[in-house]
């Protein structure tokens, strides 16, 4: 089996699962008993969290672990509009944002919040004169990611942070679940931002909200009072302290996984664009690990099944839309045309990605464009 789904998910890493084993079996007491072995897991979260600021650079920010990215982007958003409401009612996003951020803000709709959409240039570039004319008083949050995961388009954080230094309410909270491991990420520029584990070789169900502790967020969670009370549960110790462990591994193998996969996405897009009736979409000089494809005439789904009965999986939009039967919102907001965006595939990479893998890929690509040749529109 080719993997070549890894925006979707990733394949834990052994010397992670192996921590989260042997923190299960042998620290699987809850860190907040008052026993001393509930000190000892406690301890343990403590400096698990102390690696991951250390990690990333935190200085005065706080960490709170939560169950990926989803809970994370719900949490801080849903928190900060209903903390913020008194100073203003805008928020602005855009169209490329997860469904975990932009069903949150249309929900805060419903709430009086106005939500407004930052557009995108011809060349998939964010419009930052379109951004600058949106801004005015009234605006409390701005929700953004780094990398897109359709298609690969990294937002330009630093410039969004210097543009909104002249509005002192906004707090700026950045999605960087596709660009830890790829790019990058200076927590200085984000008031808060979110991580979720499986993404770079973690588990499923773990991930952090980085915030500024001197903001204060509404609470949405009640129970225990667990992780400074916005996360009420009790704790995963060991799902926590492996987190640490997969974002170590991931920023020390993140030189070399990089330059293997900028290397695998330019074999693919170089070869795929010899092709007529077949067009690249990934962005250029986007992230290393996305490729965006489109087979434009014939629907994605067909594409993918047709790879995956070679071994090989791919993806159509994202794994997390897919369902929905309308247009790809990140494809349509980029101007990829309507014809492309119904044919189009994602091929993504992570440290895992081998050399084999892009040539069985390439292999069936030929196979599958024969096949199909004469129904793609030129
Ligand atoms: N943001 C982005 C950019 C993502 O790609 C994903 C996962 N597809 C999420 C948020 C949500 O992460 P999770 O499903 O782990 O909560």
């Amino acid at each position: 089996m080719n993997y070549l789904d890894n925006c979707a998910t990733t394949k834990p890493d052994p010397e992670v699962l192996n921590t989260f084993n042997t923190v299960n079996t042998k620290y699987f007491f809850n860190p907040s008993s008052p026993h001393g072995k509930g000190l000892e897991a406690n301890k343990l979260l403590e400096s698990a969290r102390d690696q991951i600021k250390s990690l990333l650079g935190l200085t005065h920010q706080s960490v709170i672990f939560t169950s990926g990215a989803t809970e994370s982007n719900n949490l801080v958003i849903t928190g900060m509009a209903r903390s913020k409401k008194p100073f203003g009612k805008t928020i602005i996003t855009s169209k490329l944002e997860h469904p975990s951020v932009l069903e949150t803000v249309r929900a805060l709709e419903d709430e009086g919040f106005n939500i407004k959409y930052v557009q995108f240039n011809e060349d998939a570039t964010l419009d930052l004169a379109h951004f600058k004319s949106i801004l005015d008083q009234d605006v409390i949050m701005v929700c953004l990611m780094h990398v897109n995961n359709v298609m690969g388009a990294i937002l330009p954080i630093k410039e969004i942070h210097d543009i909104i230094q002249e509005y002192p309410k906004i707090h700026f909270h950045v999605d960087c679940v596709q660009s830890f491991g790829k790019l990058p990420i200076d927590a200085k520029m984000m008031d808060s931002f979110v991580l979720s584990g499986h993404k770079f070789n973690g588990l499923k169900g773990q991930g952090i909200l980085v915030f500024d502790q001197l903001v204060t967020i509404t609470h949405t969670l009640f129970g225990g009072g667990q992780e400074y009370g916005f996360r009420s549960g009790t704790v995963n110790v060991a799902s926590d302290v492996s987190l640490a462990k997969a974002m170590r591994i991931a920023l020390n193998e993140q030189e070399d996984s990089i330059k293997r996969m900028n290397q695998y996405k330019k074999t693919i897009e170089s070869k795929v664009s010899q092709y007529p009736g077949v067009r690249v979409n990934s962005v250029k000089d986007g992230a290393p690990h996305v490729v965006n494809i489109s087979f434009v005439g014939v629907k994605g789904e067909v594409i993918v099944n047709s790879f995956s009965k070679h071994g090989i999986m791919i993806s159509t939009t994202s794994a997390c839309s897919s369902k929905r039967a309308k247009l790809n919102e990140t494809l349509t907001a980029l101007h990829v045309p309507e014809d492309a965006i119904t044919g189009s595939v994602r091929i993504s990479f992570d440290k895992y990605t081998t050399d084999a893998h892009i040539e069985a890929f390439i292999k069936a690509f030929e196979l599958i464009y024969e096949e199909m040749k004469e129904l793609l529109k030129r």
